[in-house]
């Protein structure tokens, strides 16, 4: 075959040529030039079989050969060097051949390099991509890990703290049992008391730190038994009047449709959910603020929602308070007050509330134009919960199934809810 012949004309200058001007060094040149005489053999065979796929070793090879380096900085390289022997090879054919014969060799081999052009770019995208699916694939590893740690971490301290916890309690309960009843002005009382306090929020926080554990490793186990929205919000309200009255709030509970709905859920576990939003509300609404709890019935759920005239949320922290530690502000400010104006905890509430709630089959979201503190946009956060009327485990069903057939439909507990408003400091 004439293009052949005028090929091996060509080759030895053409290897000499090329591997000089693309490889520094004596040893690496004299590797390459072997590449590179392998690339072109593979070429004459591509143009007698008209079969270009004859290449694809050789290329890939190229390809393959990139150091982390050349892929980290995510540029084509094998392109360069193919436009550099493109242009060797278009230089070596005009000056050793004619005109014509120069011209129908390039003519077979153009289509050649179009074709090596097209495999090395897909071939680097592809590395590129599987290069960055790794990275992604490490970092999600070690997130993981230190997600793990971080619970590890949750768990082992707040079983750490329980015991000598456990022991303050005890001993402070032991000195107060040593005051008479008839003494509780006593000045070394106002201290007990003092520690009665500090003892009781840092038991809140281990409570919570190890229901975030037992969230993580899916042990919160829900224990189902009929439950009356009502009920709930009865038992809250009654717990927070003294923080309503302090911040001089207002909570409204408006009698919604479905109120008084009976559903099987975990009651502790939804009142502690309830609690941790209306005590958000609270901490995170001024002085002389509303809170109202409002609600509806949708097709198989009840929707409460408590909505509050406070700072509000922005757009973007709106999912990110629902993760562990999802606290937003600076944490030099932090105060663990429970329902100091902004006194933020440690930010384990909501992810509780959320995990509580989803446990139930049901979901959570909050809605807030967004976070100003002069403006006071304020948060609605909206509870939704299925509505059971049988609980999803067999041994509870038979339990409550004499109340099922009773057709006790209505709360054995059920304070009527204040309408129009309920005045903390009332
Ligand atoms: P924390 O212990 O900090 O209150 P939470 O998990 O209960 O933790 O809440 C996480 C963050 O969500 C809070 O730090 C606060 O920034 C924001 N947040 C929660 N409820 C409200 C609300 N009603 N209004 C404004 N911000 C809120």
């Amino acid at each position: 075959m004439r293009i052949v012949e005028l090929l091996d004309q060509i080759r030895p200058i053409w290897i000499e040529r090329v591997s000089r001007q693309l490889a520094r060094g004596e040893s690496v040149r004299e590797s390459f030039a072997e590449q590179l005489a392998e690339y072109f053999e593979m070429m004459q065979q591509a143009i007698i079989t008209g079969d270009p796929s004859w290449l694809n070793k050789v290329l890939d090879g190229w390809a393959e050969a990139r150091t982390e380096t050349e892929l980290e900085k995510q540029e084509a390289s094998l392109s360069p060097i193919l436009d550099k022997i493109l242009t060797s090879t278009h230089e070596i054919l005009s000056e050793s051949l004619d005109s014509r014969d120069a011209l129908d060799v390039l003519g077979a081999v153009l289509p050649l390099y179009s074709y090596a052009f097209e495999r090395t770019n897909q071939r680097e995208t592809k590395l590129h991509v599987d290069h960055v699916s790794k990275e992604l694939e490490d970092a999600r590893f070690s997130l993981e890990r230190l997600d793990k740690s971080k619970s590890d971490f949750i768990a082992v301290a707040a079983h750490e703290l329980k015991t000598p916890l456990t022991l303050i309690e005890g001993y402070a309960a032991m000195l107060r049992d040593q005051f008479p009843t008839h003494n509780q002005d006593s000045p070394t009382l106002l201290l007990i008391k003092g520690v009665d306090n500090g003892t009781r929020r840092l038991r809140e926080i281990v409570d919570d730190m190890i229901d975030v554990s037992m969230l993580d490793n899916n042990l919160l186990r829900m224990s189902f038994q009929p439950v009356w929205v009502n009920q709930l919000l009865t038992m809250i309200r009654r717990e927070l009047v003294d923080p309503l009255r302090e911040r001089k709030q207002t909570l409204k509970i408006v009698e919604f449709e479905g109120i008084n709905e009976m559903t099987f859920g975990d009651s502790e576990r939804l009142y502690q959910a309830l609690r941790n939003l209306l005590t958000n509300a609270i901490k995170y609404t001024p002085d002389g603020g509303l809170i109202t709890v409002d609600g509806r019935i949708l097709s198989g759920f009840v929707e409460i929602s408590i909505a509050d005239t406070g700072i509000g949320i922005n757009l973007d922290d709106q999912e990110r308070i629902f993760e562990k530690f999802g606290r937003l502000g600076n944490v030099a400010l932090h105060s663990s007050g429970k329902i100091k104006f902004k006194g933020g905890g440690p930010g384990l509430g909501l992810p509780i509330t959320k995990g509580i709630i989803e446990a139930h089959g049901g979901a959570i979201w909050v809605e807030s134009d967004g976070y100003d503190e002069v403006q006071c946009p304020g948060a609605t956060f909206h509870v939704l919960l299925p509505i059971r009327k049988e609980p999803p485990d067999q041994r509870a069903a038979e339990i409550f199934r004499p109340l099922a057939d009773a057709g006790l439909t209505t709360p054995i507990f059920n304070e009527p809810v204040e309408n129009p408003a309920f005045r903390g400091e009332d």
